[in-house]
């Protein structure tokens, strides 16, 4: 039995909805079947009394008073029972279902005339005494076998002098079977209505969750790992739609995650191997044991200029591998970015000359920076050993440092061998290098430089960009969010606004 019961609940969307509809719809018809009910009796009755007042009204214009007598005259003369060879013989009472019931009382309130059928009616005593102070009445009576009737009185009056009663009844029996016939149709209607509205509704919410029957296909398909899928989108432009849409981003967004993935994991090995490969055939040439001291010592410096190699390849994967997880702490102190610069430049300057390119620094004001000043630092070495790597003998480098409304600028300018346009997009993909096979001195040339630049300065909450000419030189700016005082801007709101952007990008 709960077994059973697991198995139908929690139920479907589907069912659910139709119950929920079937509800609605019941609550609906049961609510208009009451409204229709009152308003069908009330109807009935107005008319019923309506149709009451002008019967006794025309009664009343056949009765007079002569001599302390009433005088009956005309219709109402020749009513069953009025006449007086019919009081006489006592006609026995009939069904009020079938004769006229009328009944006239004296001034007295005592009995005058009475059609045979009225005399099964219980007349209540105010349906007399009212009328007899002037007030008409009506009301609901019974007949001595339980029938309903409706029954009207009013006075009898001659020159504004009350000298009797009329009162006109009409059995209420055919009203209330009208009335008991359409409660039987709308009862034995509703459940055929219920099960047509509950199975239309069932067929509306099977088609209305149609679309995500499709989408929930296609997810599997992508759950099967076919990232290149995308879910329909329905045509009409509602939150379906937007939830397909929603989707196929989230989808799209996910499978480039994915590709970038595989491609930095693919690049990574490859870069590796390169080095790994140099140093193990340098190696092998040393076992020979063949070679002078000298020339073991050019075998031995290049195994480690290698290996330094492959140890900076590996910290600068481990800082992206850790920066895509989000794991990378970053400090966030104020920094004077100028005297950084500055500190930077000075420490190159011995790669500088060794390439025979100046590099030439301007800074025209104090400026500070929030931030990490080791990985800030990191920055403009990249930069700077760009510059200075890709440049000619007798190049020249200019750096400069400046605020700008409220960003601090840095610009790092050379005169080397520049980009071509086509590459400029690519600049900042792991990897990306114009010319894989030159290899500058200042660094190493795995193409991850321009990379770890951006995600440093984006994590700083700022941005950077590249313009270049080929064969005249390339500019790298740089800006960073200028940081005044300590207390402008809470640290913890800084790094969340840089992680965001990060994120978003
Ligand atoms: P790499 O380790 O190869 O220098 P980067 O990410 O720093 O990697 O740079 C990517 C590529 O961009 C470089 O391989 C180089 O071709 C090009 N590049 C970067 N800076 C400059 C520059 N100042 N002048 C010319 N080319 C540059």
């Amino acid at each position: 039995m709960m077994n059973g019961l697991a198995r139908v609940w929690p139920l479907g969307i589907r069912v659910q909805l139709m119950l929920w509809y079937t509800l609605v719809f019941a609550c609906l018809m049961g609510l208009f079947g009451v409204l229709f009910y009152l308003h069908f009796q009330t109807t009935l009755a107005t008319s019923t009394d309506t149709a009451l007042q002008l019967q006794a009204q025309q009664v009343a214009g056949d009765i007079t008073e002569e001599r302390a007598t009433i005088v009956l005259h005309d219709a109402t003369a020749d009513l069953p029972g009025f006449d007086l060879a019919d009081q006489k013989r006592h006609v026995p009472p009939s069904d009020v279902n079938l004769g006229v019931l009328v009944r006239i009382v004296d001034g007295q309130g005592v009995l005058f005339r009475s059609t045979p059928a009225f005399r099964t009616i219980i007349v209540p005593p105010q349906s007399v005494s009212q009328p007899l102070r002037g007030i008409p009445w009506q009301g609901t009576t019974t007949t001595v076998d339980g029938q309903l009737v409706r029954l009207y009185s009013r006075a009898l009056t001659q020159e504004g002098r009350i000298f009797g009663v009329v009162q006109i009844a009409t059995s209420l029996t055919e009203v209330q079977t009208s009335l008991h016939e359409v409660v039987l149709s709308v009862l034995l209607l509703a459940p055929f209505i219920l099960l047509l509205g509950a199975l239309g509704s069932f067929w509306l919410a099977a088609r209305a969750l149609q679309p995500i029957g499709r989408l929930t296909q296609t997810a599997l398909i992508i759950k099967g790992g076919d990232l290149h899928q995308r879910v329909p989108l329905p045509k009409a432009h509602d939150e379906l739609r937007h939830l397909a849409v929603t989707l196929n981003e989230m989808i799209e967004h996910v499978e480039h995650a994915f590709l970038r993935q595989r491609r930095f994991v693919a690049d990574a090995s490859h870069e590796l191997r390169t080095p790994v490969t140099v140093i193990r055939s340098k190696a092998k040439l040393a076992l020979l044991q063949v070679f002078t001291p000298e020339e073991y010592t050019t075998v031995f410096q290049a195994i480690d200029s290698e290996a330094e190699r492959l140890g900076r390849l590996i910290s600068d994967l481990l800082v992206l591998a850790r920066a895509d997880e989000g794991q990378v702490h970053l400090e966030g102190e104020s920094v004077r970015f100028d005297l950084l610069v500055e500190a930077v430049v000075a420490t190159v300057d011995v790669i500088a000359a060794q390439h025979q390119v100046t590099v030439e620094v301007t800074v025209t004001e104090p400026v500070s920076v929030c931030g990490d000043e080791a990985r800030l630092m990191q920055v403009v070495m990249n930069l700077l050993e760009n510059a200075i790597g890709y440049n000619e003998p007798g190049g020249r480098v200019f750096v400069s440092v400046q605020a700008k409304q409220e960003q601090v600028v840095l610009i790092v300018r050379d005169t080397g061998i520049g980009i071509a346009e086509a590459h400029v997009p690519y600049l900042f993909d792991r990897f990306y290098r114009v010319d894989p096979a030159r290899r500058h001195s200042t660094g190493g040339n795995s193409g991850l430089g321009l990379s770890i630049v951006e995600w440093i300065v984006k994590a700083h909450g700022g941005a950077v960009s590249v313009e270049s000419q080929v064969e005249a030189g390339s500019t790298f700016t740089v800006t960073l969010p200028l940081w005044r005082r300590a207390e402008d801007v809470p640290l913890s709101q800084l790094f969340e606004q840089a992680e965001r952007r990060r994120y978003l990008a």
